[in-house]
């Protein structure tokens, strides 16, 4: 666990800690229904079921392969909004329940502010400065923030909108294969936005769904855009993407999952324990941020003939195999 940092500069937990805790559970889990012969770990109070989980069970109910990819999209594409435009999205009920209140840790006065990469609520901090209170904003992702969703305000003397001022220049995309799925941060700075009548997806929906989706959505419309017929989460959700290619020779098919852990050991552990891919994929591919993670997923995953690439490399991969140009 070398390099983990529990405790930011300012005193606050770092947001890594829960992605560290949610990853050791879905490890300990596995491992629990391993040694349990296969029965799933209910009623065992080792942990509750994760919000994602069941956020999936339900897409997974009416046992249509439209309504899933519809509903998991939306859950990507609208992690928090305006309660009466969430109300219009193709969700189940059950499903529905995973949009709450503005997580408090996002609030200041009535205040709230969207991420420019996924749109869910930043994190607001207040810090005492010489020149009186002022706020920071930053996504509760550090990837994000490394793209740019990193912020600070002057508290408004009258009760108004806080203005968010950039924190740094945001990051231009590296050249070559990382640039196709180089997060658009759109652009312009957040605008504060009221809490009333405004509602987000829970922490573990938006941190184990939304997160990641991006960047499955994104390579998948990369793919279609160049001529490819790839496939979102086939079979209810099997792996996350499965593309068919046919170039000089014979067809080759990609079975791809994705995964975005903050700590690889963590997702080599799951790996181990599920003794590869649980749905059949025969690639898995990280986000492009994860690159750093690849030496060591690699070496697990080869035991399982389950082979390891970053996202816009894998998309590259797949372009030069069916004849036509990624980057
Ligand atoms: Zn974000």
């Amino acid at each position: 666990m070398q390099g983990v940092r529990l405790i930011t500069g300012d005193g606050q937990f770092d947001d890594d800690l829960y992605d560290l805790e949610a990853e050791q559970r879905l490890v300990l889990r596995t491992l629990s229904r391993l040694t349990r012969g296969g029965r799933s770990a209910n009623g065992d109070d080792l942990e509750a079921e994760m919000d994602q989980e069941r956020a999936y069970a339900g897409l997974k109910k009416a046992m249509d392969q439209t309504v899933y990819v519809e509903g998991r999209k939306a859950l990507i594409d609208h992690p928090a909004g305006p309660v009466s435009k969430l109300r219009k999205l193709p969700l189940p009920s059950s499903v529905r329940q995973f949009y709450t209140d503005i997580p408090h840790a996002a609030v200041f006065d009535r205040w709230w502010f969207a991420c420019p990469v996924c749109e869910w609520p930043m994190r607001v901090t207040l810090q005492q400065t010489r020149g009186g209170r002022s706020g920071s904003v930053q996504c509760f992702h550090r990837p994000h923030r490394d793209f740019g969703a990193k912020y600070h305000f002057k508290i408004p003397a009258d009760g108004g909108a806080p203005k968010l001022v950039p924190a740094a220049s945001a990051p231009v995309a590296r050249s070559g294969n990382d640039k196709v799925l180089f997060p658009t941060v759109h652009g312009v700075t957040p605008q504060a936005t009221l809490v009333k009548d405004h509602a987000a997806l829970t922490r573990g929906v938006w941190r184990w769904t939304t997160v990641p989706g991006l960047v499955e959505v994104a390579l998948y419309e990369a793919l279609k855009a160049r001529g490819l017929a790839p496939v979102l989460w086939p079979d209810l959700d099997s792996y996350d993407l499965q593309i068919e290619v046919a170039g000089a020779g014979e067809k080759t098919q990609f079975r791809i999952d994705l995964k975005d852990y903050s700590h690889p050991l963590l997702l080599a552990q799951k790996i181990q324990a599920d003794k590869g891919d649980a749905g059949g994929a025969d690639w898995l591919a990280v986000p492009d941020y994860r690159a750093s993670s690849l030496p060591l997923l690699s070496r697990v995953c080869s035991e399982f003939g389950l082979s390891v690439s970053t996202a816009g490399d894998l998309g590259a991969k797949i372009c030069e195999e069916a004849g036509v140009q990624w980057a």
